[in-house]
This record gives structure tokens, C-alpha cells and sequence, in this order.
């Protein structure tokens, strides 16, 4: 693109992971002009790139986006390679226009209309739906630092496997799922330790037939229907969910113990060079594993719609401060399912269905562009900067009938 120039467009998707690509969904299905944008340098690199023995906690049957079913045994749980092929077969099965290697690096608004920048390149659009998880950028303590530069230290969104640890001992910080797993899985090739408290944890194990046939069907009514913010308990429970750590769903603390893997209290800094826990003890470990959660990390969106705690203000995604601005895949948008594949398509839906309404009744800030269709996904340059306008023609809505979600 020439520098000085924008791409223009009614509605932008940042974020082309599992809620930018349902959101897609439903704006073709429409036959509305948008454009997704995503860091990544492929569809599925967010579950790419997770540790490689990573599978999903909720089996295939619980793992479909709308339109299209999730392949293979309904009952088996996917591996992340399955989910990134999933992900790029549903792109490619609704040409979602997912530009990809695209970070927006700044969000804001200038006259009635919404504009994003990604190095030297402009956007410019009069909707914005931020679709992605709370899970962006990994958090860590700020004393990592004070480590002794020998010893191996990793956040979980970098851990692949073992061999990237030398020998010796190895501290897992933090006792989520991530902490679970991935100590689960050190435990057969170093001594390992896993420091602080699990937030509870599911008590049955997850593979059972039982399980994944019966216990599943009841936890997903409880987490999309029960769990949202039109129930009582579900509006009690949302403040705590957003900034706690899920309990444990398939590492239980006694797969730990019989493991080999010694639990620690939490780690509170760092004496010699060595990680000192709250117990007044510094495990002398060659290894450190941050399993230390994510911020959402959204210090780029450039717009009054932050509370205190740096959470964007919505009402189920809909930010009503900002008109045109929508958020999807964010942590319970609207239930406890909504940044998982169970939850995310109807979040996308009603945030659609709302966009949607807004265009309908006129309710643009500015006038809209005029909208230039060819034959099919086309890019038309107009005179002083360039508009683009995405329809895909051949988008063949029956394709999408099937719906896996109410
Ligand atoms: P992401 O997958 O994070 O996608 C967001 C996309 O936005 C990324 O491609 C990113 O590159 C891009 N992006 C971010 N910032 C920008 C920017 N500024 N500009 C442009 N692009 C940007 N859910 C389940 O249902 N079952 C499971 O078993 C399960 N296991 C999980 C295991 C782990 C370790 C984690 C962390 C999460 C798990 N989840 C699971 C939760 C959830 O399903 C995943 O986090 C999923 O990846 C969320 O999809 P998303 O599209 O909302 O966000």
C-alpha cells in the first residue's frame, strides 16, 4: 500500500482467531462489507503455537463454530493442530477476508469514523468489533528479571515441550491449567515442584465415557445458559471470573502428587538469584516456568471505554459509550462459555444482529461510503484514498445453516 493511503470499509474485525472468524460468519451471512485484520501470520496461530501435547478441555462435539461442524469423533478431545486446521478450513469455507500479519498497533476515532494503524498502514472504518480473548499478552511477575541469567525461565505461551529446559529441576508458577499440564507432562523428564493454589477444580475425571458424553452436556447448559449475565448467579459470579484463574478441569491435584510433582507454596520474589517462595524456601531449580496468566493488553485502543481496572465498559460486547464499537471473545462478554469455542458464535451473533441494527436504523455517525461490488471479493481503488469494499458474492448462506449454537 502507498504510504498516506487508507483502506476504507464499514465494519473491521481486529483479531482473526476463533471470534473474529465467527463474527465473519454471521457479517457475510449478511451480506455485510468488513474486513478481518490479525497479527498472526497464519489463521489458527494462536492454538498453533500453544505447547504441542496441548488438547482442548472440552471434547469435538463442544468444539464447532457456527456453520460448520468440528471433524471427527464428537466424544474426542482435539489437539491444537486439529483446532488451527479447523480454523483455516473455516476461513477458507466462508472466504472470510482475513488479512493476515496485520497488528493494530493504534485505535481511535477522528470524526464520527473509526481509525486504526498497523506500522505505515491506515484503516479506516465506521465499525470496529475487537474480537479476541482476555489471552493476549502473558503476564509476568516483575522480579522474573532477578533470575540468574543461567537459569532456563519461559512464560507458558512459550513453552513447547521439554527439550527446550536444561537438566536439573524445574518450578511451574502457578497452579491453573496451564501450570497443571504443562507439570504434568515435566514431571516424566525433571523434578519438578508447582507453587500456589488452584482455584478449585472439577472433580470427576474428564475421560471418562461418562464424562464426555453426560457430565459435558451439563457443564455447557450450566456455562451458557445458567452462567450469564441475565441470571442473578451468573452476575454474582462474573466479577470474580474475570481476573481469577478457571479451577482445574483435567490435571487434578492428585494426578500432581502421584506424578512426583511436589507442591510449593506461592512464589513471592526472588533471594540469590533463586525463586523464594512464601514458606521462606528457595528451591534450587535450573528451570522456571511462568504459568502466570495473560492481560488482554489492550493499551493500543486509543478510546474513553476503560474502567479502573483497565476492562473495557460493554453491555454483552456493545460498547453504548462509543456507538460502532464491539467487542467478542472477551471472558464472561455474556457467559461463562464466552471465550471458549462453545460460547463464542453466539456472542458473535448478538453482537452482529446489534451492528447490524445500528446500520439499519441509520444510526452511522457519517455518511456512509459508497459500497462497490464486483464479482467477487474485490478491492476497488477510488480517486483520493483507497476504499475497499469485501463482498463475497459467492458466499453461499445455505452452507451455513447449520447452527451449533442457540
Ligand atoms: P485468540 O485465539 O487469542 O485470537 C486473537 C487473534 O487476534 C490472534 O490471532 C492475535 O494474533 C490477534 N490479535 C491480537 N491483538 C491484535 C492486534 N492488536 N491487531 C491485530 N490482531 C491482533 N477454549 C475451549 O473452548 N476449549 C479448550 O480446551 C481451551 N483450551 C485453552 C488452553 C489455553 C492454554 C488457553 C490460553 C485458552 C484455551 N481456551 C480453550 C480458551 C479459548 O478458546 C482460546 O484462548 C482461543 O484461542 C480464544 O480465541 P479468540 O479468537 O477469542 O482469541
Amino acid at each position: 500500500m502507498k504510504s498516506g493511503y487508507a483502506t476504507r470499509i464499514q465494519t473491521i474485525v481486529i483479531g482473526g482467531g476463533q471470534a473474529g472468524l465467527a463474527t465473519g460468519h454471521y457479517l457475510a451471512k449478511r451480506g455485510l462489507p468488513f474486513l478481518i485484520l490479525d497479527a498472526g501470520a497464519q489463521v489458527g496461530d494462536a492454538w498453533r503455537l500453544r505447547w504441542d501435547s496441548l488438547r482442548l478441555f472440552t471434547p469435538a462435539r463442544y468444539a464447532s463454530l457456527p456453520g460448520m461442524h468440528f471433524p471427527g469423533r464428537g466424544d474426542a478431545f482435539p489437539t491444537k493442530q486439529q483446532v488451527a486446521d479447523y480454523l483455516v478450513e473455516y476461513a477458507r469455507r466462508f472466504r472470510l477476508p482475513v488479512r493476515n500479519g496485520v497488528r493494530v498497533n493504534r485505535l481511535w476515532q477522528k470524526d464520527g469514523r473509526f481509525v486504526m494503524t498497523a506500522g505505515k498502514q491506515r484503516f479506516e472504518s465506521d465499525n470496529v468489533i475487537v474480537a479476541m480473548a482476555n489471552y493476549q499478552v502473558p503476564r509476568l511477575p516483575i522480579f522474573t528479571r532477578e533470575l540468574r541469567p543461567d537459569i532456563v525461565q519461559l512464560h507458558s505461551h512459550d513453552y513447547r515441550n521439554p527439550s527446550q529446559l536444561q537438566k536439573g529441576g524445574v518450578l511451574v508458577v502457578g497452579m491453573g491449567n496451564s501450570g497443571g499440564d504443562i507439570a504434568l507432562e515435566l514431571a516424566q523428564s525433571h523434578p519438578t515442584w508447582i507453587a500456589g493454589q488452584e482455584s478449585g477444580h472439577i472433580p470427576w475425571p474428564i475421560e471418562t465415557y461418562v464424562a464426555r458424553n453426560l457430565i459435558f452436556r451439563f457443564m455447557r447448559f450450566m456455562g451458557h445458559h445458567v452462567l450469564t449475565v441475565n441470571t442473578p448467579f451468573g452476575r454474582k459470579l462474573r466479577p470474580k471470573m474475570l481476573h481469577r484463574a478457571a479451577p482445574l478441569i483435567r490435571v487434578k491435584p492428585r494426578d500432581l502428587v502421584e506424578a512426583g510433582v511436589e507442591r510449593v507454596p506461592r512464589v513471592v520474589g526472588v533471594k540469590n538469584g533463586l525463586p523464594l517462595l512464601a514458606d521462606g524456601r528457595v528451591p534450587d531449580v535450573q528451570n522456571v516456568i511462568w504459568c502466570t496468566g495473560y492481560e488482554h493488553g489492550f493499551p493500543w485502543i486509543d478510546l474513553p471505554i476503560f474502567d479502573g481496572k483497565g476492562d473495557p465498559i460493554h453491555d454483552k460486547g456493545i460498547v453504548k459509550s462509543l456507538p460502532g464499537m464491539y467487542f467478542v471473545g472477551l471472558n464472561f462478554l455474556y457467559s461463562m462459555s464466552s471465550a471458549t469455542l462453545i460460547g463464542v458464535g453466539r456472542d458473535a451473533k448478538r453482537t452482529v444482529n446489534a451492528l447490524s441494527h445500528r446500520l439499519r436504523n441509520g444510526a452511522s455517525a457519517v455518511q456512509p461510503w459508497p459500497v462497490q461490488v464486483s464479482s467477487e471479493m474485490s478491492v476497488e481503488i477510488a480517486t483520493q484514498e483507497e476504499e475497499v469494499h469485501f463482498v463475497n458474492r459467492d458466499f453461499d448462506a445455505s452452507e451455513a445453516n447449520v447452527e451449533s449454537f442457540s
